[in-house]
């Protein structure tokens, strides 16, 4: 087995239910629990259905098969539910191709209809696929109806084929299937909203660790589920104390008169583990652990009670959570004020910035539809939030601030769903990114985790505001006021010149556009506004504007063409000093009919961000701050682009040997362990299976050998001429260190310079890399990283020595759509010079695009490449060409990015914690 092909490990999963199991290899020592399964846990019909005919030495055969000397051959996995081996599904490949393997599984009847089938068949099918197997097949009863359903839930194309009553089933193992991938995430979808429910919608909820202590936090909670009016039973638990607050206490879990789907655990973190173990066996569903301080033990084994009771955990270090759902109304938190309900779905890491967000919230008018603090996150995330608001028929807006990603391939394939349907808002507070800036490659040194980030939200359609402040003044314009067209082109309009003026620069710095009125409004607008009043954008009405004037000014801009949202600054005059309102009375009245976002800017408001209440009863956000207006516009109009986009599938994959790619990284990784940087024949035979063009190099070693390769490649040169350069294993910018010569012209120059490399780098040269002169052209960076967590990021940049300096760049995850193709150089601010411009030429970008889909099909097959760095590729009008390649490998395991999984938290005391999904 190669150093790819990890062993396969032990997960844990949900099921559609919400159960969670644990799926792991089947070994020599499970053959008592592969007999119970086949013995006890199936009835004969089963057992007949499995084996075509109810042999009696069927289990046996099934135990033989599994456990058995020939196991080896055979890849079985098996679902455990507390301990006990509820269902199996094994493949062995045939005897006529190693291609394709006979698939078998038996599910226990018990815990038929919950998925268990298809979720071991999926993560067999993610087994075999790393051992070369492209299809499975069986033959089935044509009556084996839940096979067939496992089959086709699967979501993979699959083959029947009738035969003498009995169905001969194949299903190709596509793994890029899109189909498939689709039917993964649903299922994974399925499970998790039926485990929310208990935690969200609970019939029935206990605190424990209330105590009768005035303030302590378990009884806070405990008053506060009730004052908020729950809707269900709550029920104090604690050992010592018979009545806290007027109102019975049980002294245990089991002592409660009914099962609560959800408990609140306040007690010291020494406690938590049994509790949260009591809990379960009782069959409560879902924990909220406000505890913090948990050690590694506590921390493992309140995860584990979670896991094997199939109990979805907040927490620990929450504040609590809220749903205001008249139908549940539970405040069980100690932060702040039950929140109003609404249409906002909150969820916080932090529960200081949780508590910050709601009372900010509050203050503005916006309800929450519900309320998570995620606290230390070991299970519940702010995937899940997301998936759920996406359903709960509530929330029109998400507010999230997470400082970190458990599984952020996941999340972004789920924001980038929900995204479409409501907005995703979140704090980017930008980390600070000290730790690569050692970096060794051009790619690695841009690639900071602020970009990851960044590239993360854009792919995902999430607005990422820069602070608090800018999350709720963007949600105040979200939460009442239209998207504006994808142009975000902004009127200003002001009755005090002075400040349009202001308005119209912090538009320009949020990057939207002040287009001039087309000359009909200017027209129309000189006619209707007093003499003097400025009629360009921005709109100046003075102060003797009275309101009429000022209304018609509106509906004048909000129908102009060019005009796509509106920012109406206003201040109160001395004019009107007897009502100073007026103006804004006016703007408020009627923009209903406006029918595009007006944001309001009152320089003499109080507080940064508000609601105007309009004359329709609609509501108008107003800043005390022209930027905080423009920010939000800014954000309003990204996010109309993000949804205008069209789909677009991942770019063909250029016709690539990724079997040889592989073999060439993997003979690497068997001499040098630990990996490293590859020398240059590798480089070159790596990028030659991905069809990226490097120029011809020749590595010499002696001055004869420079004299003869210099004959062979001055003739191709530009100019006749060639490129020298010294070249050392593990060295990091050559010019830099004046080990690069160009435009040597001769045999003769070439030995010189050989002498001259020898000379000042001694010993440490094992070489001198020759290569004809590429004519010139416009020089880009094409790289790519391996991020541990969020996979490969490719990045495309201005190139040459100068990169890191110039720093115009841009980031896309691998694999590259058709469509980031085609943005990425546009994004750059050297997109003139490749995509030309009036009187000069483009470059040639079919083969630009070709060497940015080799690169990322390339660390998309290759997870071992972390830093691949093509630095200059020179691209010209007639073509390009890479003159200077590197590329770093480490040993990896390769993994399935949809497998379904439940994270592996970073518990208390544990370094790192960080686990690929
Ligand atoms: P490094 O990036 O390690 O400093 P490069 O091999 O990229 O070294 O060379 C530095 C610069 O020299 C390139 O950015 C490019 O401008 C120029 N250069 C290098 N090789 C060639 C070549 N074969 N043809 C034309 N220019 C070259
Ligand atoms: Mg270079």
């Amino acid at each position: 087995m190669s150093v790819t092909e990890p062993p396969v490990s032990a997960v844990e999963a949900l099921l559609t239910d919400g159960t969670t199991v644990l799926v792991r290899p089947v070994e020599a020592g499970d053959r008592a629990a592969v007999l119970e399964l086949h013995v006890h846990g199936m009835s004969e019909e089963s057992r007949r259905m499995r084996f075509f005919g109810a042999s009696h030495r069927a289990p046996e055969l099934a135990a033989d098969r599994l456990c058995g000397p020939g196991r080896a051959d055979v890849l079985a996995l098996g679902a455990w539910a507390d301990g006990e081996l509820v269902g199996e599904a094994d493949c062995q490949a045939t005897a006529e191709s190693g291609e394709v393997a006979e698939l078998a599984m038996a599910v226990a009847d018990a815990w038929h209809h919950r998925g268990v089938g298809t979720l071991l068949v999926e993560h067999l099918a993610h087994a075999a696929r790393k051992r070369g197997i492209r299809e499975f097949a069986a033959d089935t009863l044509a009556g084996n109806r839940a096979v067939h359903k496992v089959f086709s839930d699967l979501g993979l194309p699959v083959h029947r084929h009738l035969d003498h009553g009995e169905i001969r089933v194949r299903v190709p193992l596509d793994e890029d299937d899109e189909g498939y991938l689709r039917a993964v995430d649903e299922r994974g979808r399925t499970a998790d909203l039926a485990s929310l429910a208990a935690l969200l919608r609970p019939r029935a909820v206990a605190v424990v660790g209330a105590s009768r202590r005035t303030g302590s936090v378990g009884r806070t909670v405990l008053l506060k589920i009730r004052r908020g009016g729950f809707t269900g039973p709550v029920w104090a638990v604690n050992p010592h104390a018979g009545v806290i607050a007027g109102e019975p206490a049980y002294p245990g879990i089991a002592e409660l008169p009914g099962v609560p789907d959800l408990a609140v655990l306040a007690v010291p973190p020494a406690a938590v583990p049994g509790a949260a173990e009591e809990c379960g066996r009782t069959g409560t569903k879902a924990l909220v652990v406000l505890t913090s301080g948990l050690d590694a033990t506590q921390a493992r084994q309140l995860m584990h009670s979670c896991r094997r009771h199939s109990m979805r955990l907040v927490g620990p270090n929450s504040v609590g959570i809220a749903q205001t759902d008249p139908a549940i109304r539970l405040d069980a938190e100690f932060g702040g004020a039950f929140p109003l309900p609404g249409t906002a779905g909150v969820a916080v890491q932090s529960g200081g910035v949780g508590i910050a967000l709601l009372q900010r919230l509050a203050w503005l008018g916006i309800g929450v539809s519900s309320f998570v603090s995620l606290g230390d996150k070991y299970d519940v995330s702010g995937n899940d939030l997301l998936q759920w608001w996406e359903s709960d028929g509530r929330t029109d807006l998400a507010l999230l601030h997470l400082e970190s990603f458990g599984s952020p391939r996941a999340f972004a394939r789920t924001a980038r769903r929900v995204t479409r349907t409501l907005p995703v808002l979140t704090v980017d507070a930008g980390r600070s990114d000290a730790g690569r800036r050692g970096a060794a490659s051009h790619t690695a040194a841009a690639a900071t985790p602020t970009v990851t980030r960044e590239t993360l939200f854009r792919r995902a359609g999430i607005t990422a505001a820069h602070s608090i402040a800018e999350l709720v003044e963007t949600a105040a314009l979200f939460h009442t006021q239209p998207l504006p067209d994808g142009r975000g082109r902004v009127a200003v309009v002001s009755n005090a010149g002075g400040i349009g003026i202001l308005a119209a620069d912090a538009c320009a710095a949020a990057g939207l556009e002040l287009p001039p009125l087309p000359a009909e409004t200017v027209a129309e607008l000189r006619e209707l506004l007093p003499a003097g009043a400025g009629t360009a954008n921005p709109v100046d009405t003075t102060a003797a504007a009275g309101p009429a004037e000022l209304r018609a000014c509106l509906d004048v801009l909000a129908r102009a063409d060019t005009v796509d949202a509106l920012v109406v600054c206003l201040v109160p005059t001395a004019l009107v000093q007897d009502d100073a309102d007026r103006p804004l009375r006016a703007l408020l009245d009627g923009p209903g009919r406006r029918r595009l976002p007006v944001a309001a800017v009152l320089l003499d408001q109080e507080v940064p961000v508000q609601y105007r209440t309009c004359a329709d009863g609609g509501r108008l956000p107003s800043y005390a701050d022209p930027a905080a207006a423009a920010r939000a516009l800014a954000h309003a109009r990204d996010r109309a682009r993000w949804l205008a986009e069209p789909f677009s599938a991942p770019a063909a994959p250029p016709t690539a040997d990724a079997d040889r790619a592989r073999r060439l990284v993997d003979a690497f990784l068997d001499a040098h362990p630990d990996g490293g940087w590859l020398d240059p024949e590798t480089t070159a035979d790596l990028l030659d299976c991905y069809r990226l063009p490097l120029t011809t190099s020749i590595l010499v070693r002696s001055e004869d050998e420079a004299e003869l390769a210099a004959r062979g490649l001055c003739p191709l040169g530009h100019e006749g001429r060639i490129a020298a350069k010294a070249y050392w294993p593990g060295q990091v910018h050559k010019s830099a260190e004046g080990a690069v010569r160009l435009g040597v012209g001769s045999a003769t120059q070439a030995q010189e310079c050989y002498r001259d490399f020898r000379d000042r780098f001694g010993g440490r040269m094992t070489g001198v890399l020759f290569q004809p002169m590429a004519p010139p052209g416009v020089e880009l960076l094409v790289g790519a990283v391996q991020d541990e967590v969020f996979g490969p990021l490719v990045l495309l940049g201005l190139g040459g020595t100068a990169t890191d300096v110039l720093g115009d760049r841009t980031t896309r995850f691998a694999p590259l759509t058709e469509r980031d193709l085609e943005t990425m150089p546009a994004e750059l601010r050297a997109a003139p010079l490749i995509l030309g411009r009036p009187g000069s030429p483009g470059t040639d970008l079919t083969g630009l695009r070709r060497a940015l889909t080799g690169v990322s099909g390339m660390a998309c097959d290759l997870p071992q490449l972390v830093e691949v760095d093509l630095n200059p590729l020179i691209v010209r009008p007639d073509g390009v060409v890479c003159v200077d390649a590197r590329i770093r490998v480490e040993p990896r395991p390769s993994y399935d990015p949809y497998l379904r999984r439940l994270r592996r938290p970073a518990l208390a005391g544990e370094a790192g914690g960080r686990e690929p999904q």
